[in-house]
């Protein structure tokens, strides 16, 4: 009970902006009683998990309207006006709610508010203020227990089953909001939320299509209930799809991703790694070819004087991040590859050893103080087995650097998978080895998990100099 009354301390010192309103429905949340989420279901008590007026809007209305559409047909210019106005009330979504009050990622004349507060609520998924404290929390707490929506509790929580269910206010992460409540836009619609949902999701197309062409039940059903449906079904889109389908060119990670199809079901916010890193852009898609009406859309109510200070992340900061994804990507790859083995596990061989062994049948040969087994290659060397046999038992650093053949790139990566030793007294090599042991600075550049990078051209065994240049022509 300690803890559990200091988190409601906690809970209540937090400023998000959120304790001068009235709750929209129902009577004050109070905070020191358990949460009915906190108690397991069972049969008793499973109708109390779940969130009925949610149950209502997302899933009965639009299961009686699909049922209705075996009686009811509707008009050519009922299902236009709806295919219109699915858009219209998806920009509401999209422009309104999600880039301009979540993420504040341009500003919006009085009209251009009101019309994106109107047709939002004609989407039927909450207040702005709801809606987009959520989405702040989304972003803040992406993927942990106090993001209202992960995806690491299953793709159909994050769609919908977030909703259906009571969640613990308790548990969804804390944003700040006061910049929402100081428009009056967004508080005018907050409290006046049922009225402009039932106006503008059901009364509105109703009456267009009924006044219009008088098709008042094709308007009610097909315009208003399915339009909904289709336009609910789609946002949750950018909460499951996005955070499970596609590339992650910017972050890998977090969950969320890149997906053409995403971006085509909702508007353009598809490119949801992009705008995971770089919220506060006005853009999900940065590609002109990309499909991004949403980015299109604010684009053009900028020249019509409707909104204005439009934000952007600089190309140098984007073009960071990509570098990094793709610079931890040839990581991960080049861990899969067969460099040789790193120096520091390599026994120290003494010269005499070397010639030694070299005598008893290993094909031995030194190179930059570094000893490679070549027994296994000997009949596949391209140059013939004769160039390589006379250098077995030797140094052939100078041989092999240009003395009789300047060996390729390819050759010295080859070359390294055949290191067996190092030679006491290899100079260089012998010395960045016992460095090692006795874990002095040794400079070398490394990958971000510390694994040794080996650019083209750069190898141990490259020597720019030949020691020796006896048989050079
Ligand atoms: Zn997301
Ligand atoms: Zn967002």
């Amino acid at each position: 009970m300690a803890s559990s009354s200091s988190s409601v301390k906690q809970a209540e010192a937090f400023p998000d902006g959120t304790t001068d309103f009235k709750p929209m429905r129902g009577k004050a949340y109070d905070i020191r009683k358990p949460h009915i989420s906190e108690q397991p279901m069972t049969l008793k008590n499973w109708y109390k998990h779940v969130n009925w007026l949610n149950v209502y809007f997302i899933l009965f209305i639009p299961l009686c309207g699909l049922i209705s559409t075996y009686w009811i047909r509707a008009h050519p210019y009922t299902i236009l006006f709806a295919v219109v106005y699915y858009f219209n009330c998806g920009l509401g979504i999209t422009g309104g709610y999600h880039r301009l009050w979540a993420h504040t990622s341009f500003k919006a004349t009085l009209p251009l508010r009101i019309y994106l507060a109107a047709v939002g609520a004609g989407a039927m998924q909450g207040s702005i203020r709801w809606w987009s404290r959520d989405h702040r929390a989304h972003h803040r707490y992406t993927d942990t227990e106090k993001d209202p929506y992960s995806v690491r509790k299953g793709l159909l929580y994050s769609h919908i089953g977030w909703m259906v269910m009571k969640q613990n206010p308790r548990r969804i992460g804390r944003t700040d909001i006061s910049d929402l409540n100081e428009d009056p836009v967004v508080v005018w619609q907050h409290t006046n939320y049922i009225k402009c949902v039932l106006t503008m999701a059901l009364g509105f197309p109703t009456l267009v299509c009924g006044l219009g062409w008088n098709d008042w039940l094709g308007g009610f059903v097909y315009a208003g209930i399915l339009r909904v449906f289709f336009i609910q079904q789609a946002t949750f889109c950018v909460n499951s799809l996005a955070h499970w389908l596609g590339d992650q060119p910017f972050d890998d990670r977090n969950s969320p991703r890149d997906h053409v199809i995403t971006a085509l079901v909702t508007l353009g916010e598809g490119y949801h790694n992009f705008h995971h890193e770089f919220p506060s852009d006005y853009r999900n898609a940065i590609q002109w070819w990309q499909y991004d009406p949403t980015k299109w859309s604010i684009w053009t109510w900028k020249q019509l004087g409707l909104a204005y200070d439009l934000k952007q992340f600089r190309q140098n900061e984007i073009e960071k991040g990509r570098l990094q994804q793709l610079q931890k990507k040839l990581d991960q790859k080049r861990a899969t590859l067969d460099w040789g083995i790193p120096l520091e596990q390599l026994p120290v061989i003494s010269w005499d050893d070397f010639v030694e062994q070299s005598k008893n049948g290993k094909a031995l040969t030194a190179i930059a103080g570094v000893i490679h087994d070549v027994t296994d290659f000997i009949k596949d060397h391209p140059g013939g087995k004769a160039l390589i046999s006379s250098a077995i038992g030797k140094d052939a650093t100078a041989i092999f650097n240009g003395g009789v053949y300047n060996h390729s790139n390819a050759a010295h990566n080859l070359l390294s998978t055949m290191r067996v030793g190092v030679l006491r007294g290899g100079c260089e090599v012998e010395i960045w080895k016992r460095a090692q042991y006795e874990s002095k600075d040794v400079s070398y550049v490394t990958d971000s998990e510390g694994r040794r990078i080996v650019r083209a051209g750069e190898q141990l065994t490259r020597v720019a100099q030949p020691i020796a240049n006896a048989h050079a022509a």
